[in-house]
């Protein structure tokens, strides 16, 4: 889909516009809406803020006839961040910050890396040991889960982002479980604790970089 007021390709479900903040339900009944875009992040928090008229504005202002309008109409008031670009389709979601990666996450590494967790179960569900078939389930969903994260980073969710550290947060917590639970069922494997701490430590750096990279594109995740 295209959002209406700044010409923004979006993925189909999405109900605000993460570019110019638009409400895209509103704006679809209403033409390009002046009511619904109003509604998401960046406006709201000037229109609504309780003091915003009154700051720089001494309280007997509020009823002069014509200040309302003239503060309201300001030229630029409508445009949310200096940078942004109505209109134009070639630069999606953000006018001034880069989203390599995050298109690299959703249309690539989560689809890869949820369809390779669910095959590689099929290792586990192979062996008729309890604990094989108990990590091979936890592969499956984890999979499953990396993908759901995919949609909703791709629809600018605002749990998108969260969804992502719990992902890399399962693929390093379950090598973990599975090497410690080995260990008392069977046996301590060198090889499985060393495999785990390397998804361990993968995984926190991912978190760690991803939360930066994610926090400063937080505005982006309006859903
Ligand atoms: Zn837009």
């Amino acid at each position: 889909m295209v959002c209406p007021r700044c010409g923004a390709t979006l993925p189909e479900g999405t109900n605000f516009c993460p570019v110019c903040g638009s409400n895209l339900n509103a704006s679809a009944r209403t033409n390009s809406g002046q009511p619904g875009w109003q509604q998401p992040g960046y406006s709201q928090s000037n229109y609504q803020q309780p003091g915003w008229q009154q700051s720089g504005y001494p309280q007997n202002n509020n009823q002069q006839p014509g200040w309302r309008q003239s503060s309201y109409q300001q030229p630029g008031w409508q445009t949310p961040q200096p940078g942004y670009q109505y209109g134009q389709n070639q630069r999606p979601y953000a006018a001034n910050m880069p989203m390599s990666w995050y298109k690299f996450l959703i249309y690539f590494a989560l689809w890869a890396g949820g369809i390779l967790n669910i095959l590689g179960s099929v290792n586990y569900f192979s062996s008729p040991a309890l604990l094989n078939i108990l990590y091979g389930l936890v592969c499956v969903a984890a999979g499953a889960f990396a993908i759901y994260t995919r949609y909703r980073l791709a629809q600018f969710r605002t749990d998108g982002p969260m969804c992502l550290y719990i992902t890399y947060g399962i693929q390093g917590a379950a090598p973990l479980a599975y090497a410690v639970l080995f260990a008392l069922f069977y046996y301590p494997s060198s090889s499985l604790f060393a495999s785990a701490i390397g998804a361990v430590v993968g995984s926190g750096i991912m978190v760690a970089l991803n939360h930066i990279y994610f926090q400063k594109r937080a505005r982006l995740f309006v859903n």
